[in-house]
């Protein structure tokens, strides 16, 4: 299984999860099958305790899950039918830790965030990747993984390590990184501003994860010579700094990508065919 992640900087509600879905579309229509897991790193086991005026509403999974709206956002780009583990949560990875503790399966260690909660993450992860989501058989291609929030954020912070250790322990050949972030517009004369991407991926590669794409979400298209300062400060070639400006609807935003070439820019991190004309008519 291949794997692309996608983390986001700055606020929270730039567009991670619409992001996420389009990478998706765009891979699914090269002709791989796709499945996504959904990070939530707040303590609740599921969303089904919150109130809908602080995440949105609850989206409810055909197997009662209750989950993130991002789920939803998932299914209905990329025809696929989700389960409850598909939205892992610091509650959930705790729960099973835990339990795992009582039952004494840990042999007498000391159980610690670092390996015993990293490690059941990526087990987790690994686990639900290579289950069908679309009606066939068989493990699917490309499993698109979000995180949820902003990293940096203590609540991520274990999340974040785990997917250090991920992209080791797949190899680099096998995960993308694609970090979404704003790029502001200041003033009068509207200049778009390069800071706050610049931190969050000096936040990110602080943290052992390097970008590959970085996916800008602005007001207006992302300027030619703001493309050239964030790939020079980011340290990725120009080419893989996206510029995901606001459009009118978020079914363009996988068009808005494949105009990019992103499609390309995917399948040749991750070793796989990319298709030259894709289809994305709904
Ligand atoms: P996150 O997962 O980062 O919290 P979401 O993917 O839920 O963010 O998106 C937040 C909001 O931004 C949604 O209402 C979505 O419709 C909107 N949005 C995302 N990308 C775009 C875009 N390129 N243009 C316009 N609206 C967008």
């Amino acid at each position: 299984t291949k794997y692309v992640l996608v983390t986001g900087g700055v606020v929270s509600g730039l567009g991670k999860g619409v992001t996420a879905s389009s990478v998706g579309v765009l891979l699914k229509n090269c002709g791989y099958r796709v499945t996504s897991i959904k990070i939530d790193p707040y303590i609740n086991v599921d969303a089904g305790t919150m109130s809908p005026f602080e995440h949105g509403e609850v989206f409810v999974l055909d197997d009662g899950g209750e989950a993130d709206l991002d789920l939803g956002n998932y299914e209905r780009f990329l025809d696929i039918t989700l389960t409850r583990d598909n939205n892992i949560t610091t509650g959930k990875i705790y729960q099973a830790v835990i339990e795992r503790e009582r039952r004494g399966d840990y042999l007498g260690k000391t159980v610690q965030v670092v390996p015993h909660i990293t490690d059941a993450i990526q087990d987790w992860i690994q686990r639900v990747a290579a289950r069908p989501v679309d009606g066939n058989s068989g493990v699917p291609h490309v499993c698109v993984i979000e995180l949820g929030g902003t990293v940096g954020d203590i609540e991520s912070a274990p999340f974040v390590e785990a997917l250090r250790q991920f992209c080791i322990r797949v190899g680099d050949a096998n995960i993308c990184n694609v970090h979404v972030s704003l790029v502001p517009v200041i003033g009068v004369v509207g200049e778009q501003k390069t800071k706050p991407t610049q931190h969050s991926v000096q936040v990110l590669r602080s943290l052992g994860i390097t970008p590959t794409l970085i996916a800008c979400r602005s007001q207006e298209p992302l300027e030619e010579s703001v493309r050239t300062k964030l790939a020079l400060f980011c340290n990725v070639p120009e080419g893989c700094v996206l510029s995901l400006h606001d459009v009118s609807n978020i079914w363009r935003v996988p068009l808005l990508m494949q105009e990019q070439n992103v499609h390309h820019l995917l399948c040749t991190k991750l070793g796989l065919t990319a298709a030259d004309k894709l289809d994305l008519s709904v």
